[in-house]
């Protein structure tokens, strides 16, 4: 295997979404995956077996997902900012829609009419995040419409929420549904369906469990089915980035591994100021050293970490936990190349599904 390479684990994101199967078949339940965190068509296919559908942020999102699902299963889209001109192919290819905005509600849930559920983005006001920067409920938040707004609305047929990144807790979906409850439980009894967003990375059992109950209570409660539409919680644990060494050298005493790969192949590291976890480090090890990418930019650097002996040319070093926002972000800044693409089989077997050289990337910037 070559580096930098991407390895999308098969049978650690299908067991992912097999801990929903219980659920989808005692209950109203669907279970969408939301494409944006990896929209792969392999990886798409892969958990087809597992999911009612996908969950979708825009046009090219959802014409991906209905072409890798053909007729079978639904789609669900919402997005900050319909394009009237989309309009017509959105409708004969997504099931679900949700309209941001009182604003957009008016001016197009007549013209969705009975070809496709029209629901509608409610911001619950309730935050539990405290970075501005993913937080759907922060101050004049562009991300739905105000809990207080929602109420008469000639044709909706489900609501939707989104207001979690990354929680490995269940709690905060509760108090969301017990405030959603509390203000709307009336439009709750007419409507059909409920989105409960994405958000959550399910640790344990005991959360799976939690999560079950809420949805069996608001599916019998109000005769709603239920959607929930993961994505980093599905694909997250499930992909990593082989990177190899490609210079050591010191700079003011200080050890600097400069790897064949760059936080433009996982801009998060960058946008969030995270250092992503090194497979290959240990907390307490003879070696130190920071770990830096192959661009121009001073602050493309992994982080600083102890590894168990001094790293050389040719080490690999290997970011966990990067399945998630990690490809779809990535850019050939530099003009760097992206890595190639691996999807490890339930045999364990690595199968390469993309390779991309400089005919892609010139493709990028010339037609011809
Ligand atoms: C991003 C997003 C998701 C998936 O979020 P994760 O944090 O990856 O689970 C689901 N629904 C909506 C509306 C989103 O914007």
């Amino acid at each position: 295997m070559n580096t930098p390479a991407y390895i999308f684990d098969v049978p650690k994101f299908t067991a992912r979404l097999k801990q929903f199967s219980d659920l989808r078949q005692k209950t109203r339940f669907k279970l969408l995956y939301s494409i944006k965190a990896l929209p792969i068509p392999a990886v798409l296919g892969a958990m087809l077996p597992y999911v009612d559908g996908f969950s979708t942020s825009s046009l090219f999102e959802a014409k991906l997902a209905r072409e890798v699902m053909d007729d079978q299963g639904v789609i669900h889209i919402t997005t900050p900012g319909f394009r009237e001109e989309e309009l017509g192919e959105l409708v004969k290819v997504c099931d679900y829609l949700s309209i941001n905005s009182l604003n957009q509600w008016q001016r197009f849930s007549e013209y969705l009419g009975d070809s496709i559920k029209a629901g509608i983005r409610v911001n619950p006001q309730l935050s539990f995040l405290n970075d501005d920067r993913y937080d759907p409920c922060r101050q004049y938040s562009k991300l739905g419409v105000s809990i207080d707004q929602v109420q008469g609305l000639e044709g909706l047929s489900g609501l939707h929420f989104h207001s979690m990144f990354g929680s490995e807790n269940i709690e905060p979906l509760r108090e969301t549904i017990e405030k959603i409850e509390a203000k709307l439980a009336n439009l709750l009894h007419q409507l059909e369906w409920i989105n409960l967003g994405g958000g959550y990375v399910f640790t344990d059992q005991a959360m799976i469990e939690e999560f079950d109950k809420i949805v069996c209570r608001l599916s019998d409660q109000y005769d709603l089915t239920v959607f929930f539409e993961p994505g980093k919680g599905i694909i997250g644990d499930a992909g990593e980035l082989v990177t190899e060494v490609i210079d050591l050298f010191e700079s003011e005493g200080k050890n600097i591994a400069v790897l064949d790969s760059s936080v433009s192949h996982h801009p998060e590291i960058f946008e969030y100021q995270q250092s992503p976890t090194i497979k290959e480090a240990v907390s307490n090890g003879i070696w130190n050293g920071i770990l830096a990418g192959c661009s121009c930019k001073s602050g493309d650097l992994f982080g600083e970490y102890n590894f168990p002996h001094p790293l050389q040319i040719g080490s690999r070093i290997t970011l966990l936990n990067v399945g998630a926002y990690s490809l779809v972000k990535a850019s050939r800044f530099n003009g760097i190349n992206l890595p190639d693409v691996y999807l490890k089989k339930d045999d364990g077997k690595l199968e390469l599904i993309r390779h991309f050289e400089y005919s892609d990337y010139k493709k990028f910037w010339k037609s011809e």
